[in-house]
């Protein structure tokens, strides 16, 4: 007999039919006639409840029916007369696949911190929690997909190994084959990365934009969705080492457009979270942010905020507010400035745009006045920033000025400057963070907590 899914038996009314469902046994309880136990397949945070008639079953399988054992199950389904659920299962066949000794199983029916549940990660997506955020990460990367499928853009792969450190994103991760007990070394005792793997230094992605940029050049609209990594020493409940990462980049697009096209996308995947995600969200609404469901649906109703930088300088300066970081015109917004901007100031989600050239990267559009670029953040409650976009400097000159002013190796920026040197357009693009989406989406409150295994300053596990 065909097994079935737990999350459409919990819909169905045919009543009186024998069915079988696998899964993982989540709670038993009961006594010497009856037993309950809640069975968990993985498809709703949901359990169905199969009803056991203590006196018809083997003592020793039912002993080893525990939290976390894993079993198949048959029988009718019934409506049920419990509070809480519509249809559980009598049983009448039940068959024990794995046993999870109770004295050793970590995840026991009490409530666990996420710091402990991260020490054990390989077993956290068994919780509801987990599961939970398993599941919205999953419908997030689909809502992706169909998003930009819908709108006629192309997903572009990137590489992941690269020889540029172009992007100045952050701090890289080298790649290399090299025996670093016994390093190749120039006249000059320097590495020589002439000996390496791929004849030159190579690193792990910061971004794949640049590369993007190539493709939307010829292809109009693109996006790509990867992994990306940085080995900046950041331990914040917002930074990993390695995420993901979605870059849009499109020709013929301004910055005005870019902006329309972050908020639109945002609304989109939480509006697609809320349509299709409302059973996890509603457990996350209930057992870890209160808040979650009204703050998802303020920001779906809601147009964000846009002003410039210097304009958030100026509000930040009057605020009043004492900040880790002094504010002054030229300062690189810090999490804490973002968030009362955010939070405190416009209590909702704010683009800035036009900041100082001096801390942003070469390739975003220089505007008139020599001082700013047109560059995009857009800022969210409980985030900080969510998005970071510009529209690119498509003029030759100008980029290759901005390259040589920040010394970097020109010659080797050969096969991106070609593009301004060939049929340039007007465009633009932006970058967001998978995870940081995620916090927001599900309310957790660590980044490391909506990842499966999270890579942080030293910590590798799993
Ligand atoms: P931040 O200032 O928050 O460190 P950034 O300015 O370095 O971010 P960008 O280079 O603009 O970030 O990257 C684009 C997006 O990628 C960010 O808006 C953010 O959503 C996400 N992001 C950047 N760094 C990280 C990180 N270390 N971990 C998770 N997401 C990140
Ligand atoms: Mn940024």
């Amino acid at each position: 007999m065909n097994r079935s899914i737990i999350k459409e038996l919990l819909k169905s009314n045919e009543f009186d039919t024998t069915v079988l469902v696998k899964g993982w046994v989540r709670t038993k309880r009961g006594n010497n006639n009856v037993a309950f136990v809640a069975v968990n397949d993985g498809s709703t945070i949901h359990n169905i409840q199969v009803v056991i008639d203590v006196p018809s079953f083997d003592p020793e399988l039912l002993r080893k029916i525990t939290t976390g054992a894993s079993v198949g199950v048959q029988g009718k389904l019934m409506e049920s007369k419990g509070q809480g659920q519509t249809v559980e299962i009598i049983a009448e066949k039940v068959e024990l696949y794995g046993e999870a000794d109770p004295e050793v199983y970590p995840l026991q029916k009490k409530g666990h911190s996420f710091e402990f549940l991260r020490e054990i990660a390989h077993l956290r997506v068994r919780t509801n929690t987990f599961g939970a955020v398993y599941r919205i990460r999953h419908a997030m990367a689909f809502a992706i997909h169909k998003y930009f499928n819908d709108l006629g853009f192309y997903y572009v792969h990137t590489p992941i190994i690269t020889a540029s450190d172009a992007e100045g994103a952050g701090e890289m991760f080298r790649v290399s084959t090299l025996d670093p007990e016994n390093l190749p070394l120039t006249e000059d005792k320097k590495v020589d990365y002439s000996k390496d793997f791929f004849g030159k230094a190579t690193n792990l992605t910061v971004s794949g934009q640049l590369e993007g940029e190539l493709a939307a050049l010829a292809l109009g609209g693109i996006y790509t969705f990867g992994p990306t990594f940085r080995a900046e020493n950041s331990n914040t409940p917002r930074h990993l080492a390695e995420f993901w990462m979605i870059e849009p980049e499109m020709a013929f697009y301004d910055i005005t457009d870019n902006m329309n096209l972050a908020e639109d996308f945002l609304k989109y995947l939480i509006n697609y979270a809320l349509d299709n995600c409302a059973d996890d969200l509603a457990f996350l609404n209930s057992m870890v942010d209160k808040e979650l469901l009204e703050r998802l649906k303020f920001v779906v109703n809601n147009s964000f905020i846009r002003m410039s930088y210097e304009g958030a300088i100026d509000i930040l300066k009057s605020s009043g507010q004492k900040f880790e970081f002094p504010v002054s015109w030229g300062l690189d917004l810090q999490a804490e400035h973002e968030r009362y901007l955010v939070e405190k100031h416009f209590k909702c989600p704010v683009i800035l745009t036009d900041y100082p050239r001096e801390i942003k990267a070469f390739y975003m559009k220089q505007n008139e006045d020599n001082k700013t670029v047109r560059a995009m953040d857009v800022l969210f409650p409980r985030i900080g920033e969510i998005i970071g976009g510009s529209q690119r400097e498509e003029d030759y000159d100008k980029l290759l000025n901005r390259i040589r002013e920040m010394g970097m190796p020109e010659k080797e920026m050969d096969w991106y400057l070609d593009t301004r040197r060939f049929g340039t357009v007007v465009h633009s693009g932006f970058g967001l963070g998978f995870e940081r989406l995620l916090l927001f989406v599900t309310g957790m409150a660590n980044i490391r907590d909506v990842i499966p295994f999270p890579r942080t300053p030293r910590n590798a596990e799993f």
